[in-house]
């Protein structure tokens, strides 16, 4: 819920004044515990309104038209980090789907992760299952140059759309993310852990690897692991942080 009343003159002017930043999110391999990437996920702290959730402020930036500056600021920042800080390994960015009805978006981030030295398989795109799109000739261009480069493109929040596999199917993509309100009530619930169960199965046999975001507890990723999936995230392991809070205490602690 948003309680903020967040305007296209608040984003603009957080943009100008550099009031955005990158927080990162760890997500490791359910198998041997490493650390495998980290989600990119934006904050702001606005001078008049104090802390804005993403929540708020996406919202209006998509009703604004201001989602994909939003998209550039936080892509441009996190390709540096991950420049100047290898064992970051990997970064999952949230893309909405209006950036990728940019014509020729997959050029821009290919050019992009070039100059910062940056291999296109350590970049993955995170996209919520918005079938108006998918659909779309621009839309599929993208996501079908950006795969053939070597980007690696996620379903984000599974469970929570529209979308039906049938529709996901003509999507060439890499990952699924369980979405974390099946992941949160798995340990009471047990159609819940029937529901991941069926997917991680389904997942895999399409080739695809199965990420259970929103881990709080131990006994969830004891859960997540004997179900099979692959990543986990969540504030079991670590909180998103700022790069330098994710160096001292994740990369280096
Ligand atoms: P998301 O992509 O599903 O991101 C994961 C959200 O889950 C993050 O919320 C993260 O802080 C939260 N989370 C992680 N682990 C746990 C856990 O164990 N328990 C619980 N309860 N929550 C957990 P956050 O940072 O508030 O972001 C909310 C949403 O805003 C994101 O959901 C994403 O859809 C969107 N978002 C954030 N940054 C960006 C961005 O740069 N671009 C776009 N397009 N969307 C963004
Ligand atoms: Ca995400
Ligand atoms: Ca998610």
């Amino acid at each position: 819920m948003c309680n903020k009343k967040v305007t296209k003159k608040v984003i603009t002017d957080g943009l100008i004044n550099n009031h955005f930043s990158n927080n990162y999110q760890p997500i490791y391999s359910a198998d041997n515990n490493l650390l495998n990437g980290v989600e990119v996920l934006l904050r702001f702290n606005s001078p008049s309104l104090g802390y804005i959730s993403p929540d708020c402020f996406i919202s209006c930036a998509e009703e604004e038209n201001l989602i994909n500056d939003l998209f550039f600021f936080s892509t441009n920042q996190a390709l540096i980090d991950l420049k100047n800080n290898h064992k970051l390994k990997k970064i999952s960015i949230n893309i909405s789907p209006s950036t990728l009805m940019i014509p020729d978006f997959y050029c821009w981030l290919h050019d992009k992760c070039k100059d910062n030295f940056i291999s296109n398989d350590n970049v993955t795109l995170e996209i919520t299952e918005n079938v108006e799109y998918f659909e779309t000739e621009v839309f599929l261009e993208n996501i079908n140059k950006l795969r053939m480069l070597g980007f690696g493109l996620s379903i984000d929040d599974f469970g929570t759309g529209y979308a039906s596999l049938s529709k996901l199917k003509n999507i060439p993509f890499t990952e699924l993310k369980i979405d974390r309100t099946f992941v949160k009530h798995a340990k009471k619930n047990n159609i819940d852990r029937k529901i991941i169960e069926h997917l991680v199965s389904l997942t895999h046999n399409l080739g695809l690897k199965v990420v259970a975001e929103g881990i709080e507890d131990v006994e969830t990723y004891n859960m997540m692991k004997e179900i099979g999936v692959d990543l986990c995230q969540g504030y079991f392991f670590h909180r998103p942080v700022p790069i330098n809070k994710l160096i001292n205490n994740v990369i280096d602690g």
